[in-house]
């Protein structure tokens, strides 16, 4: 145990990589495929390229797909075997390239995820999962349609059993019913997909399942199969189209049950899920693992902003009374937005592991648990994503609006993330119904935050979280107790009260990631600088309701009107630290190639101008020393 002036010494210094050791906590052998998976997205087939046409982008992403795929010896058995490795190369491919994390996650955790999940193991089968395996076809997912997006459960794509033949017709009976969005409008990349159906047996409606289905071979798409290009988002992947089928023949085993249900030859059927809605949810569930995907991607996406933001800030000279020439990180209002990017970067990363962690030890059966605790955790991460996004994007000034400084694509990649894999507002709705039916929830009990410790206190910050939580669901569950009583009333009462349900569970996955990071953060010193980042993060938390908690009386009036200066102390005590902690996030800008989060900045630019000037043009003034261009990697 070191003397209290030397721990105290201690503190006064961090390394990032020492930090970076706590936060990335997997197996020797998971840390160092991180580490080969940045290297492989430092390399230059991974670089930005600015003037190049759109043809020519889908063709370099499906490019770096195959360069990932095979240099890191992903297979689609990785997302039951292996899960750990492809969340770490989905989330660092995600910030280098948006298009890119698209096609593998549509690739691996849902068209491959689906198939691993609901098939019976048969040679058909095992030759799908080769054909993808090998590359030589891409998987797809085709839920959502022009007219049913959250509402997918309505979906119209027909599958009519034929017995005579024993195989599926695929057919789009409405322009409404076109799949939207499926990425599979580009020649010359064969797909295959998961495509969500309407399964008729005899002409009845048996509800909805998954059936692989082959879009496109290498010589175009497959008879029955209409595919359009839809142009011009790039956050929506790299050629997504609108579908549809007519009368496209598929063999019987490409209907992917599961061990719910059965459909013999002769047409029989059977399920043991009684309600179409409950066998909807079923077959989606592979859902949920994209969700975490994209969720692991937010936070790093949110980390790798504030490393931009810091990096430049801490290099970015401005005026201040008395002072000509100050780093702008100095100031109070760029600390404040630019550390509580990093700081919701850490409790992000920290909900992440918990949630993963519970959905690989978890009965799947506890199928209410998993869906909240994934969808709560993806709506509070792309949220502070997004925010975190615009808010380092507007520190960083003009120069962030370039796309070579990620900034501004981060920006719309984030708000993508907010609808993908689920809108967050339906998916937070739909976690207020489990929790009102206690289903995979229970009650909170009464916290009794003390308001005697400081407001910057962690156990009386979660205590404060957590008290928020119970009590707008007990008011939540007050205001709609009448849906068991009056049936034709329900969709009004809910209705009254659906901002109250959004505001009820973002609450709980407020609480969820406050717990998550203050457990991690418990290993620590109380002292060491990261748990100033929780009691920024958490103080953030509260800031938007300081209304309801001084009229619930958990606070006084003094902390409400102080809370700006709590926020300000914890940046202040973070300030030292903040280059360090930003950089332990391990999103180096070797990968990100951000000029603004390089060493020197200037220099950058310097030397970009001077590699397009003839030589005998070059100014000598500008002629600094030191490395003509570094992209530090910090
Ligand atoms: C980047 C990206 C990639 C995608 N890739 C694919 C893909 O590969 N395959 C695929 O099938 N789909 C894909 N999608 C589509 C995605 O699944 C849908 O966008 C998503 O399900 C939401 O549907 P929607 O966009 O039609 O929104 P809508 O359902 O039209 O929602 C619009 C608004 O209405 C609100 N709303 C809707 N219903 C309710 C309700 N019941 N209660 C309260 N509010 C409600 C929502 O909160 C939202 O604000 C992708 C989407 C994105 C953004």
């Amino acid at each position: 145990m070191p003397a209290p002036a030397q721990r105290e010494r201690e503190l006064t210094r961090i390394e990032a990589r020492d930090v970076k050791r706590w936060l990335y906590q997997g197996s020797a052998e998971d840390l160092s495929f991180r580490d080969q998976v940045k290297a492989l997205l430092s390399e230059p087939e991974f670089a930005p390229r600015a003037s190049s046409s759109c043809a020519e982008q889908v063709q370099r992403c499906y490019a770096r797909f195959q360069l990932l795929r095979e240099r890191l010896d992903l297979r689609l058995r990785d997302v039951q075997e292996r899960p750990a490795r492809l969340f770490t190369a989905l989330e660092l491919a995600g910030v280098v390239d948006s298009a890119l994390f698209n096609v593998l996650q549509n690739h691996y955790c849902l068209c491959g995820g689906t198939l691993l999940r609901y098939a019976e193991s048969s040679p058909a089968i095992e030759g799908y999962l080769r054909e993808l395996d090998s590359g030589e076809t891409l998987g797809a997912f085709a839920v959502t349609e022009l007219g049913f997006g959250s509402n997918a459960v309505s979906l119209q794509t027909r599958a009519d059993y034929d017995p005579a033949l024993e195989e599926l017709v695929l057919s789009t009976p409405s322009p409404e019913a076109r799949k939207f969005m499926v990425n599979a409008a580009f020649a010359g990349v064969p797909k295959l997909a998961i495509v969500m159906a309407r399964l008729f047996v005899h002409g009845a409606d048996r509800g909805v399942f998954p059936i692989v289905a082959r879009l496109r071979t290498r010589f175009g798409p497959c008879p029955g199969v209409r595919i359009s290009a839809l142009s011009g988002a790039a956050s929506a992947g790299p050629d997504p189209a609108l579908l549809s089928f007519a009368g496209v023949r598929v063999p019987l085993h490409a209907l992917l049950l599961g061990a719910d249900a059965g459909l013999l030859a002769d047409g029989t059927f059977w399920s043991s899920v009684p309600s179409p809605r409950a066998r909807f949810s079923r077959s989606i569930e592979q859902v949920q693992l994209g969700r975490l995907c994209l969720s692991a991607a937010a936070a790093t996406l949110t980390g790798a902003s504030a490393f931009i933001a810091i990096k430049y800030a801490e290099q970015r000279r401005t005026f201040a009374l008395r002072r000509p020439d100050l780093s702008v990180l100095e100031y109070r209002n760029h600390q404040r937005d630019v550390f509580s990017a990093l700081a919701q970067a850490y409790a992000s990363r920290c909900l992440i592991d918990f949630v993963v962690g519970k959905h690989q030890t978890t009965d799947p059966r506890e199928r209410d648990y998993l869906f909240r605790i994934s969808a709560a955790t993806k709506a509070h991460v792309t949220y502070g994503a997004e925010r975190a996004a615009r808010q380092c994007r507007e520190r960083c000034g003009a120069a962030a609006l370039f796309e070579e400084n990620r900034l501004s694509a981060f920006t719309a990649r984030a708000q993508a993330m907010l609808t993908a894999a689920g809108d967050n507002q339906v998916l937070l709705l739909e976690t207020a119904r489990k929790m009102l039916l206690r289903r995979g929830y229970v009650r909170l009990p009464a916290a009794h935050p003390s308001l005697a410790a400081a407001l910057g206190n962690p156990a009386r910050l979660i205590g404060l979280l957590r008290e928020r939580e119970r009590r707008l669901l007990d008011e939540l569950r007050g205001a709609v107790a009448h849906c068991r009583i009056a049936d034709h009333e329900r969709f009004t009462i809910w209705n009254e009260n659906v901002n109250l349900a959004l505001e009820a569970t973002s609450a709980h996955a407020s609480r969820l990631a406050a717990e998550a990071f203050a457990s991690r953060l418990a290993e620590l010193d109380s002292k060491h600088p990261a748990q100033g980042l929780f009691r920024l993060f958490a103080l953030q938390e509260l800031r938007p309701y300081l209304g309801f908690y001084l009229a619930e009386g958990l606070i006084h009036r003094a902390e409400l009107k102080a809370h700006g200066s709590y926020l300000d102390a914890a940046c202040r005590e973070l300030r030292p630290f903040a280059l360090e902690l930003a950089s332990a996030f391990d999103v180096p800008n070797s990968m990100l190639r951000a000029p603004l989060a390089s060493d020197d900045y200037v220099a950058h630019y310097d030397h970009s101008v001077r590699q397009d000037e003839p030589a005998a043009d070059r100014p000598e003034r500008f002629q600094r020393g030191g490395p003509a261009s570094s992209l530090g990697d910090r």
